[in-house]
């Protein structure tokens, strides 16, 4: 008899995406090993191996034991990512991982954006402040050159001590958008082209980090406006797996924040409120697999940061799903999440109080 051998995925990280990814895989004819350090989540429930994810070399003698590789942050250097079986393909990474390289191809397909400019010196600081007008944001095009990559400006004196904040670095200046929402749009495209959407999905941030996904986010009108904007991006990349991208609603139009060439937090409820996760589909593209039906229920997920909660406490409530990453507390840090039917309005109003998720 023939036997059959399963296709092995690699994962470029072993975080929690990682983790949640490999956790999908285990009703799925796919194996998962993880490019990692010892002790990183995912080790949980996939091998992990030691692999240095700025060493080209370690990443290609990884990748070449796999079948596919795929990645579970952007922020790995384009480099590396050259010449790997990978899907998502380094062409989008490289894009997603540069917010001035993004938000140029976001205007090239035709999205909107918050107004915006290269900012490479304390002199275009001072000339982008001028075009764009204040307040806005200072970003860092790249994420993790700083632990402090975004400074917001109020009034033109702050342009020396903002651009000192930064650390010099490439940046972009934004215009401060007076937002009425944010939103979210996942989908899946496989290795056919074929796409599928999950509903958009309402987020609130604080402090720059995501609390609460609400799904769904319900205006038909906004919903075609970025599915169709999706379209146009996954197509042009010729991409293949799960992306995201986040929105403003301002105006009633959508604006484009930025884009996540991965899995993504705001998709953490499709494990219990879709009938395939972003997980499973991301999964099943990669592999060839036909995507699986995204139809879901509404669904609200509470990041839990920092710490978890006692198990014994959300045990307490039957119609809550709890996911502990496993991750040591600390401060800032994404440990876990919780998964709730929107029904349960008053068990999701005490554990937002309780998790410091305000809405
Ligand atoms: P980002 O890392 O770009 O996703 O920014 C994190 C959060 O900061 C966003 O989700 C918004 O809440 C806020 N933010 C970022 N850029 C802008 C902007 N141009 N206008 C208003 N709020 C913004």
């Amino acid at each position: 008899m023939k036997k059959e051998t399963k296709p092995r995925i690699g994962i470029l990280g072993a975080g929690q995406l990682a983790l949640m990814l490999a956790q999908a895989a285990k009703s799925l004819e796919v194996d998962i090993i993880c490019a990692g350090q010892p002790g990183d989540c995912a080790e949980q429930v996939a091998p992990v191996m030691p692999v240095d994810l700025d060493d080209a070399a370690e990443v290609a003698a990884f990748a070449a034991q796999l079948d596919f590789v795929t990645v579970e942050s952007e922020n790995i250097h384009a480099d590396v990512l050259q010449n790997l079986r990978l899907y998502p393909n380094a062409q989008a990474i490289g894009i997603a991982q540069d917010r001035l390289l993004e938000k140029r191809f976001f205007h090239d397909c035709g999205i909107g954006t918050a107004p915006f400019a290269a900012v490479d010196s304390l002199e275009d600081l001072q000339g982008a402040i001028k075009s764009i007008g204040l307040p806005a944001i200072l970003k860092t095009r790249r994420l993790g050159y700083d632990v402090k990559g975004q400074v917001r400006l109020r009034n033109r004196d702050e342009a020396a001590s903002a651009w000192a904040e930064v650390g010099g670095v490439p940046c972009i200046l934004e215009g401060m958008v007076k937002f009425e929402a944010e939103v979210s749009l996942i989908a899946a495209r496989g290795q056919t082209g074929k796409i599928v959407f999950y509903p958009l999905i309402e987020n609130h941030h604080r402090e720059g980090i995501l609390r609460t996904s609400i799904a769904p986010f319900v205006d038909a009108t906004l919903q075609h406006e970025a599915e169709s904007h999706l379209k146009n991006l996954l197509q042009r990349l010729e991409y293949v797996g799960v992306l995201a991208v986040e929105f403003f609603v301002a105006n009633g139009k959508l604006l484009a924040n930025e884009m996540a060439p991965r899995v993504h937090n705001s998709g953490h409820w499709t494990i219990e409120g879709s009938e395939t996760s972003q997980f499973e589909n991301h999964l099943r593209a990669i592999a060839g697999m036909e995507l699986g039906s995204t139809r879901s229920r509404a669904t609200v997920m509470l990041n839990c940061i920092g710490t978890m909660p006692p198990e014994a406490e959300t045990a307490a409530y039957p119609g809550l799903f709890r996911h502990d990453y496993g991750k040591e507390a600390r401060p800032g840090r994404k440990v876990g999440h919780l998964t709730f039917p929107a029904t349960e309005r008053k068990t999701i109003a005490e554990w937002q109080h309780r998790l410091h998720a305000e809405l």
